[in-house]
């Protein structure tokens, strides 16, 4: 028999090697209250494990947001609702499900500026990660950037791959910025290489009419519009402007109180 320090010398040497840091934390305080409370065996592997898997999961989530670069403020509860129209509200439950990015769906998302799109998707992408999904999100002026240098450094390939693992990337304000030929080039490419892989959710101020501005080519144009509007879900926010309307309350409520 071996003595009891060494049997837990062994075990925490166990534990380590298989990367149970929680078992090893919580294992004794949990056995001590398995002995007090007469669990079972089973029930108290259980108990550990279970808290095992609670921390991986909250870490998980943790490096989920930091990697997906998700303006972190913009979430759900700080959104309201009540502003949308109603069709796209009641299509927001759903959204916020996920099976969309089972079904590699994506999402699209037109309106003015200052209508929510953006608030809205990472809102949409930040309680996906909760579930687990891996989103990225990145401004499509600068996830262009990223591709061009790719591109010029021959790790365009690599870059794609790396992309290729997130369950949905959004890209913001597409289109927003005029951009020249061989920038819209690799967004294409993008485009083509998550077609039917993995699902892109956007935003874009300019309606699909007006996408040759984007691409210049109507050849081009028309193929990525196709490709995106395939499989997908198009929320049309044409609503008043949030910030004009927060900006003409707050002069409305300045303009009570210097009357008072
Ligand atoms: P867009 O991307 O359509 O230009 P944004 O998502 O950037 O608009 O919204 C502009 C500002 O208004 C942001 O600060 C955003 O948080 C806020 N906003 C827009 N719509 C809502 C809403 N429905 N509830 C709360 N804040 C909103
Ligand atoms: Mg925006």
């Amino acid at each position: 028999m071996l003595k009891a320090a060494e049997q837990r010398d062994l075990l925490l040497k166990c534990l380590k090697a298989l990367r149970l840091p929680t078992v090893r934390e919580c294992y004794e305080d949990q056995a001590e209250e398995a002995r007090r409370e007469e669990l079972s065996y089973e029930q108290y592997l259980f108990e550990v494990m279970e808290r095992e898997r609670e921390v991986r999961s909250q870490n998980r989530v943790i490096r989920l947001l930091r990697q997906s670069k998700l303006p972190l403020e913009k979430t759900i509860d700080t959104f309201d609702r009540n502003r949308l129209p109603r069709n796209v509200n009641a299509h927001l439950d759903v959204l916020l499900e996920g099976s969309f990015i089972d079904r590699r769906e994506n999402v699209l998302a037109f309106g003015n500026p200052g209508t929510g799109k953006t608030h809205l998707l990472c809102a949409i992408g930040q309680e996906l990660i909760h579930q687990g999904r891996r989103i990225y999100f990145r401004p499509c002026s600068l996830l262009v950037q990223d591709l061009l240098e790719a591109k010029r450094d021959l790790k365009l390939k690599r870059l794609l791959k790396k992309l290729s693992k997130y369950d949905a990337i959004i890209i913001d304000d597409i289109g927003y910025v005029q951009q020249n030929r061989e920038e819209m080039e690799v967004l294409f490419v993008l485009l083509a290489e998550r077609y039917e892989r993995g699902s892109v959710m956007l935003t874009s101020n300019l309606p699909f009419s007006k996408w040759e501005k984007i691409f210049k080519d109507p050849m081009v144009t028309a193929a990525a519009i196709d490709r995106l509007v395939h499989h997908s879900v198009i929320l049309e926010l044409n609503l008043a402007s949030y910030r004009l309307e927060e900006s003409n309350k707050g002069r409305r409520n300045k303009k009570t109180k210097s009357a008072k």
